[in-house]
């Protein structure tokens, strides 16, 4: 059995979205910006396309939803056009982040730190969560971008995006949201939320690579970070990936009927993975169930070094993730897992499992009976866990 749980990396692109698309690769082939029928063949299918992402995270008209290659892209957009913009100018010089951004924010930001840019990197509690009233701490006039995810990539936790986005209107502090494990997860309105800049990324919700976005709110649009044939309003340069919009914009319409209609199923089956494996002995979960994404969840098996643990899980046919960087020569440990002051025996033990609309509750069943064995397996010949001392039970 083959059993992918592995859909905050990237996920199934929905069969219906792949029909959407599939015309535009041979048949409405033309460059959109051409001035020929195979141009405007295009035409109606990308605007239906663009409202239906607008609608799904309620964007008033006048805001402007510019389409990128990925949330990688929009990330830097935004951290680069506000270095240029405010700090390169002098106006301003300090952005702040939390110590768990994606790598797309804190590597930009580590970067412009080189060039001068004061950073302040926001904690995460115990629990692995934001409390928004830190903010106001550490805002000061000098102050030009809060750059805040809406929910962690490898935790699943939810910040509180709301909260924090009055306390920087309230501040005039402009910010940016990266909402890649939020869309499909939890209600995005723009109509409502204070939110300046907001990034996705269609992949993460059953859209096809290589297609993401940046909301602006109307009177704060960004510099183009791209130059050379400006489209989207002279936003991006680049010729429009027509396949990849309308399946962005398939996926997005899916997205938020599967909010309602899917999130309960989902969430059960997640439930139910963490139930049971929260029986295995020494078995933690990082931040609580209702102040996370209901598709994710961290678990730590003492004494299991996670790698050992993906090993026998793929080696089973299950894809997981550590969430560390398997690919350098240090196995490095969690990074959510060292934010959070979890034990450093404990922060190389995280396995991420996410799942989504497509898993089944054999696949879940079938997985828990594999974790159980693999657990058997590894304490058997882990040295750590052996000499864990049999009252250690602690917290994280
Ligand atoms: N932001 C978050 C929170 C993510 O989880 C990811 C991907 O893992 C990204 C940004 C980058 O997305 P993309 O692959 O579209 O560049």
């Amino acid at each position: 059995m083959r059993v992918y749980l592995d859909n905050n990396a990237t996920t199934i692109v929905d069969p219906q979205v792949k029909t959407v698309m599939d015309p535009f690769f041979c048949q409405y082939y033309g460059n959109p910006n051409s001035l020929h029928a195979f141009a405007s063949d295009t035409h109606i299918d990308l605007n239906r396309s663009l409202e239906k992402i607008y609608a799904g995270i309620n964007a008033p008209k006048e805001d402007s939803v510019v389409v990128t290659s990925c949330a990688t892209e929009s990330n830097n957009w935004v951290l680069k056009s506000i270095y240029f913009d405010y700090i390169l100018t002098g106006r301003k010089n300090h952005i702040i982040i939390s110590e768990v951004e994606h790598p797309s924010i804190i590597a930009t930001a580590r970067f412009l730190e080189s060039l001068g840019t004061k950073v302040t990197y926001l904690p995460i509690n115990s629990e692995g969560l934001i409390e928004a009233h830190t903010i106001r701490d550490f805002i000061t006039d000098k102050t030009a971008l809060v750059s805040i995810m809406w929910a962690n990539n490898e935790t699943g936790a939810i910040f509180p995006i709301e909260e924090i986005a009055e306390i920087c209107q309230e501040k005039g502090v402009l910010f940016h949201t990266d909402a890649v494990q939020a869309i499909g997860k939890v209600p995005v309105n723009m109509q409502e939320l204070k939110v300046d800049y907001l990034t996705f990324s269609a992949h993460k919700f059953h859209g096809p690579k290589g297609i993401g976005a940046l909301y602006m709110r109307k009177g704060k649009e960004l510099k183009p970070l791209l130059h050379g044939g400006e489209h989207m309003g002279g936003l991006r340069s680049g010729t429009l990936n027509v396949p990849g919009i309308v399946g962005m914009g398939k996926a997005m319409e899916l997205a938020v009927d599967s909010l309602m209609f899917d999130m309960p199923d989902v969430k059960a089956l997640r439930d139910h993975l963490e139930d049971e494996l929260l029986k295995i002995n020494d078995t933690f979960v990082v931040t609580p169930r209702e102040k996370r994404t209901h598709n994710t969840m961290l678990i730590s098996f003492r004494g299991i070094e996670g790698e050992a643990m993906l090993w026998d899980l793929n080696k089973a046919g299950i894809g997981a993730s550590t969430g560390s960087a398997c690919a350098s020569e240090d196995l490095e440990s969690n990074p959510v897992m060292e934010a959070i002051g979890a034990e450093a025996d404990l922060a190389h033990t995280a396995i991420r499992f996410s799942l989504s609309r497509f898993t089944t509750k054999e696949e879940v069943d079938y997985t828990i009976g594999v974790v159980h064995e693999a657990v058997k397996r590894l304490r058997g010949i882990s040295s750590s866990y052996a000499y864990t001392p049999k009252d250690h039970v602690s917290e994280l």
